[in-house]
């Protein structure tokens, strides 16, 4: 059976770049549930229009539409997934494992991180239409502006939703939620805590030691 894991980390605390180097070298396939409600915005349907309203206000999609959403795209019995943004509250958790897994090994990996240095992150965060890769205009800037240095996309841009006001509030919205689903993800076990705060390779040797360790 396939082994899964999840990252709980409120918006910005380094979720995306952790997930491309675990696919990168163990071949975990990266499913985040914010970058499938984008592209669903992006078909200009009426449920991308609906979508589209919650994203941009900062507030949850219903957990209905999500796991609709997941089971959509995802195959757990043939993959090991990275679900990267779901669950985000402790309903969802439980969906997860009834719904998707079905009884298929699971970690939670939760990143802690003070929410002035999430803003910072956030609002400083670009991202490649092409390709994903994500810079920081402080502290990891593309070569050039606006130019990916991986593919060479002159496509980098800010999300809508990572202004500063937005921000502030999809973290309120975070650490409503998040308290119950740690909670429960610890009582079974499951769950590594890491230090986002710090450098991007040594986070990833907490989580490698941390996944290896658990399984
Ligand atoms: P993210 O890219 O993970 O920061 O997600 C962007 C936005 O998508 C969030 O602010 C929510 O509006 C929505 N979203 C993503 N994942 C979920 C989820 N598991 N449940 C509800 N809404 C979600």
């Amino acid at each position: 059976m396939k082994k899964h894991v999840v990252f709980i980390g409120a918006p910005g605390s380094g979720k995306g770049t952790q997930a491309k180097k675990l696919m990168d070298d163990f071949g975990f396939q990266h499913l985040s549930t914010g970058d499938l409600l984008r592209k669903e915005i992006g078909k200009h349907t009426d449920l991308g229009q609906e979508v589209k309203s919650v994203l941009d206000k900062g507030e949850l999609v219903s957990d209905e539409l999500m796991i609709k959403l997941l089971l959509a795209n995802c195959c757990p019995e043939k993959e090991s997934y990275i679900f990267d943004g779901y669950p985000r509250n402790k309903t969802q958790a439980i969906s997860l494992e009834e719904d998707v897994l079905q009884g298929a090994e699971l970690k939670a990996v939760y990143f802690s991180l003070n929410d002035e240095l999430l803003v910072e992150r956030l609002a400083n965060r670009r991202i490649c239409r092409e390709c994903s890769s994500i810079y920081n205009l402080k502290t990891h800037p593309p070569a050039q502006a606006g130019i990916c240095d991986q593919c060479g996309a002159k496509a980098l841009y800010q999300r809508e939703d990572d202004h500063e006001e937005v921000i502030r509030h999809r973290l309120g919205v975070f650490h409503s939620k998040v308290r119950l689903m740690l909670d429960y993800y610890s009582e079974k076990g499951l769950l590594i805590e890491i230090d986002g705060a710090m450098k991007v390779e040594a986070v990833y040797q907490q989580i490698i030691a941390g996944i290896e360790g658990k399984y």
